[in-house]
């Protein structure tokens, strides 16, 4: 009897202990969902992950990544990459990282496509509103000219086996703001995938990256930031569904010199015209890509804005799976072909033409 009880006391501890040890490892395979803000690139970064603890290691380590591409490809970071070209402009190519290098040759290749509206020799144009800066300012035409003149994609020559990039002329600088963020986006998504994640969406400060669906199965529902929030108390002017996909935006909302909008209404903002040196003005407010690769849609945003709707959504509709939309002063909305059956206003302000 004594026997008895003892061998049902151990075969009951050995149940449990099984049962422990299942559930402890239902546990760490559970999709748990795995959140984080931070900043970098001089903007809030907001991931959300899907998956198991390995999903949670791809989105620290895929952090750490981005926060490796800022340091090379700031403007301010001192010893980044884009700082060293700078300071040598005119004098002698520097020697650069391959991701700094690929980033600069892609930018390039835009700037040629664009005729120049992607110029990332922008920098001394950028320098003198300075409207990141504390001190933003409404600079006189002949300091315009003056910076102008040194304004030219064409003068950053690229050594391709050396690894170099130099500028031809003294007073010359690159600035990779219109393009970074999209290959830091692509980068974080190349290292989840890598790590099994199915289901991301990763948010760099306005440009939107995502992985999969949502955990249910349903596209994710983006919502574009509505240019005129302010005037209209909405968050989005629309909502876009996608998958696997990237969804980038540019305007003159997101940075521009508070100070003078306040006095005369007047929006200096952030995404200058190559060709004036002023800020950009082809009747637009906003506009957006969806594509799968964010570098190209980072740089295809800042481009539609420079160029504007028709000439803009012309370019766009000559490329091969990614779509754009305009969003102009009356707000109305223009998109290329393949949106103008899905796309709907989420709020009355705003009217889309066909
Ligand atoms: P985005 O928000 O991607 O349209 O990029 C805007 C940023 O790119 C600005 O803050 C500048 O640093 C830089 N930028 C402004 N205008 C241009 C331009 N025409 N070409 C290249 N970079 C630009
Ligand atoms: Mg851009």
């Amino acid at each position: 009897m004594e026997r008895n009880k003892i061998k049902r006391f151990f075969a009951v501890l050995i149940v449990l202990i099984l049962v422990l040890f299942l559930v402890s490892g239902c546990i760490s395979n559970t999709q748990g969902q795995h959140d984080k803000s931070f900043f970098a690139m001089d903007t809030v970064m907001t991931f959300r992950v899907y998956g198991d603890r390995s999903a949670k290691k791809a989105m620290n380590k895929a952090i750490d990544r981005i926060k490796e591409i800022e340091s090379h490809m700031s403007s301010t970071h001192k010893d980044s990459d884009v700082v060293k070209i700078n300071k040598a402009a005119g004098v002698e190519p520097v020697k650069v990282h391959d991701d700094t290098f690929y980033v600069i040759k892609k930018a390039v290749e835009y700037g040629k496509l664009s005729n120049g509206a992607l110029d990332i020799t922008i920098r001394p144009i950028v320098e003198l509103w300075g409207i990141t800066s504390d001190k933003p300012r409404v600079p006189s035409q002949e300091e315009i000219e003056e910076k102008l003149a040194l304004v030219d994609y064409n003068k950053v020559v690229l050594d391709e086996d050396k690894k170099t990039v130099f500028l031809e002329n003294e007073g010359m600088g690159i600035d990779l703001g219109a393009i970074a963020k999209g290959f830091a986006a692509d980068e974080a998504v190349r290292i989840l995938r890598e790590a099994g994640v199915e289901s991301a969406l990763l948010n760099l400060g306005g440009n939107v990256i995502t992985i999969g669906s949502n955990p249910d199965g349903r596209p994710w529902r983006i919502g574009i930031q509505d240019p005129r929030t302010e005037e209209t108390g909405q968050p989005h002017f629309t909502i876009v569904g996608v998958t696997d996909a990237t969804v980038v935006s540019s305007g003159d909302y997101e940075r521009y010199i508070e100070e003078v909008y306040e006095k005369t209404g007047e929006r200096y903002h952030h995404i200058f015209d190559p060709r004036t040196g002023y800020p950009a003005q082809a009747g637009l407010i906003a506009c957006t890509i969806i594509t799968s690769s964010s570098i190209d849609a980072d740089a295809l945003s800042t481009i539609l804005f420079v160029m504007g709707r028709e000439e803009g959504l012309k370019l766009i509709e000559g490329l091969d799976n990614i779509e754009g939309i305009a969003v102009t002063t009356d707000k109305e909305i223009y998109t290329t072909e393949g949106l103008k059956a899905s796309l709907i206003p989420s709020n009355d302000n705003y009217r889309i033409v066909d």
